[in-house]
């Protein structure tokens, strides 16, 4: 089974509706209890698909969700850690309140790495798991050299988030657990805004890929388009 995390909207509630398309059966996390059903209601024509109350930044709430699922499901093949927030839009590195960059890291760094330590053991005993990482080319070296300025607390946690992609992929390569990162671009959801050009089918095309991999794949890599892209 898959579990994505974040996926009561956005890219997330599309990965989640794809992976159903792939017919795997899919966990929407959701730290809005209601907000997961409501979005795992809206996919119960597409397969079979469950909500879970999941704060990425919360141990217990983390754990409690592990625990139900392993004693539903038995086992998670698939994490996509989709979850994050953008709050630094206007700030610079400069002068940005840490507290921000706190908060930032504490969602899209932390999170992805407390939700990949809770899945990796079953991941291991069954020597099989598939990690993606929601990432951004925001967060690539030549993003930050190019930056103007602007979020560079969002800027810095996918940046992380690729590092930890590489730290965990080569951990976990022997048993056949591929971690690998994703660039879904400028896609139309609350965060990305109305301006943005791309539609949540094509951002989460690449993570759903990723996601679905046979073994052997590429680990500790970070794609856009099914392509390759430079850290
Ligand atoms: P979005 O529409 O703002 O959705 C973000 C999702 O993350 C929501 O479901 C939100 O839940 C959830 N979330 C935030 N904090 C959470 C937490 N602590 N625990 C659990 N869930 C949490 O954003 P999106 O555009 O779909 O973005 C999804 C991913 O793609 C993010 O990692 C983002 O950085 C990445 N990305 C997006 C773009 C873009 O252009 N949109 C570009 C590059 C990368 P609530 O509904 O409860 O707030």
């Amino acid at each position: 089974m898959a579990l994505v995390t974040g996926a009561n909207r956005g890219i997330g509630l599309e990965i989640a509706r794809q992976l159903l398309q792939h017919g795997l059966r899919v966990v929407v996390g959701s730290r809005d209890a209601q907000g997961g059903e409501e979005a795992a209601a809206a996919l119960a024509g597409e397969g079979d698909v469950a909500a879970q109350t999941l704060d990425v930044t919360d141990r217990a709430s983390v754990e409690r969700a592990i625990a139900a699922i392993e004693t539903r499901f038995g086992r998670v093949d698939v994490l996509v850690n989709n979850a994050g927030v953008l709050i630094d839009e206007n700030r610079r590195a400069a002068t940005i309140p840490l507290e921000d960059v706190q908060r930032t890291l504490g969602a899209n760094l932390l999170g992805a790495w407390r939700m990949s330590q809770a899945v990796i053991p079953s991941m291991r005993k069954q020597r099989y798991g598939r990690i993606v990482n929601v990432s951004s080319a925001m967060g690539t070296l030549a993003g930050l050299a190019a930056s103007a300025g602007g979020w560079p607390a969002y800027r810095l946690s996918k940046t992380a988030l690729n590092a930890l992609t590489m730290l965990l992929a080569s951990e976990l390569q022997a048993d056949n657990v591929l971690v690998n990162a994703a660039c879904p671009g400028w896609v139309r959801t609350r965060m990305g805004g109305a301006g943005a050009h791309r539609t949540v089918e094509q951002g989460a095309d690449t993570p759903v890929w990723l996601a679905t991999l046979p073994d052997g794949s590429p680990t500790g890599r970070l794609f856009e388009d099914r392509g390759l892209i430079d850290w």
